[in-house]
């Protein structure tokens, strides 16, 4: 792990191109107990296009919800979106990639997790197009009891992995992470051949931390905690001043 430095240390303007990756929650939101719940800045719809009009279209939101979920809280604005942690992406060109592995496993993993749902409060099921995520912000003492729960429901399942993130356990098809995502998005255009940088609170952003370091780029932790990342910023809303800077400096 590494001694990330302050994020005021990174020179803005950007001496080089950038392709910039961003997650969402905990990123450009602060962490709500409900991922609904979420509330969007009114004028970050509004940077986000600039800069990414500044950057030419290289800017890329990678995020653990699903794509259309992030068109809705950040229209008019309409970015390339790697969804659920890189198993759905969409490109530059407007293309959507999607797994070809089953999800049918989804279904029994819901009703495998019915019990404890029914017996508990504070706890919520979000069912998504390719993964499921079982959160227990409303109530975190019953973090183990939801990872056994998860685990059981799926320890006979190929090929399906199980993703930890602040208060949420997830269950996903095996095989694709953010940092294959952000891989992906540096081999078309805009992205290809610019200077990668990249900015996360959780866990799952750590792998993108590394694609990111391996090409020589600017990794960002948003948050206190152990981190790959080269920098760290505070907490959400010292990212987004941040943001608003690089807007009106590129
Ligand atoms: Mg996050």
């Amino acid at each position: 792990m590494n001694d990330p430095r302050p994020l005021q240390e990174l020179a803005l303007p950007p001496d080089s191109d950038w392709a910039l990756f961003l997650d969402f929650d905990g990123t450009l939101v602060n962490l709500v107990d409900h991922p609904e719940n979420v509330e969007v800045l009114p004028k970050l719809p509004e940077v986000l296009s600039h800069i990414s009009d500044r950057l030419r279209g290289a800017l890329a939101i990678v995020t653990g919800r699903e794509i259309r979920d992030i068109d809705r809280h950040l229209a008019p604005t309409c970015l390339p979106v790697a969804g659920i942690h890189g198993l759905t992406r969409r490109t530059a060109d407007g293309h959507i990639l999607e797994p070809n592995g089953r999800t049918d496993f989804l279904d029994d993993v819901k009703a495998g997790l019915a019990p404890l749902l029914k017996q508990h409060k504070g706890l919520h099921l979000e069912m998504k197009s390719h993964s499921l995520a079982l959160h227990y912000r409303g109530n975190p003492n019953l973090e183990q009891l939801c990872i056994d729960a998860i685990s059981n429901g799926t320890r006979h399942l190929e090929n399906v992995e199980l993703l930890r993130g602040k208060m949420v356990i997830e269950a996903k098809l095996g095989g694709y992470n953010k940092g294959i995502a952000v891989s992906d998005y540096l081999k078309e255009s805009p992205f290809r051949g610019r200077l990668p940088v990249y900015a996360g609170d959780d866990v799952t952003d750590e792998d993108a931390f590394e694609v990111v370091n391996r090409n020589s780029g600017h990794s960002i932790k948003v948050g206190a905690g152990s981190t790959k990342a080269n920098f760290r910023i505070q907490n959400t809303d010292e990212f987004i001043q941040w943001l608003n800077r690089l807007a009106v400096s590129i």
